[in-house]
């Protein structure tokens, strides 16, 4: 934390430059908010509101537990008649989301054959392959 010298606090110093800042960060952050409403009430209205996965059903009162995912997991790609959207509650988006990171990695076989007792249960598999793609 520096310290300005009493004096300059008057003059305000640096803040039209801030103010200029803080208008193109609100900005940004509201175009990202506004396209993302803009598929979401879209899918809102083409798909009911219940969970695709889970059949939840979401009412007015909890619907923003209610979230849109893209199947091809392109958020870009908003066809108008909601094909490559899904309503998901909050869990099953996320569940959808890990699973596509899961498949990607394309779940290696290489299991040491010493460690026969753990074969079925691997808490570290996951975390071995993580470690093990960070260091290519
Ligand atoms: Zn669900
Ligand atoms: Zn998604």
């Amino acid at each position: 934390m520096a310290k300005k010298n009493s004096e300059s606090d008057k003059s305000g110093g640096n803040q039209s430059g801030r103010d200029n800042m803080d208008r193109i960060v609100s900005a940004a952050r509201k175009s990202w908010h506004e396209r993302e409403k803009g598929y979401r009430e879209r899918s809102l209205k083409i798909h009911p509101w219940v969970c695709a996965r889970c059949g939840r059903e979401f009412t007015r009162e909890n619907l923003h537990l209610l979230t849109v995912h893209h199947r091809d997991h392109n958020h870009d790609h908003n066809p108008p008649d909601g094909s490559n959207w899904e309503n998901l509650c909050l869990y099953c988006h996320d569940n959808e989301h890990s699973r596509f990171l899961d498949h990607s990695e394309g779940g290696g076989a290489e299991v040491g054959d010493e460690k026969k007792e753990t074969a079925t249960f691997k808490p570290f598999a996951g975390l071995k392959d993580l470690l093990e793609s960070k260091k290519e």
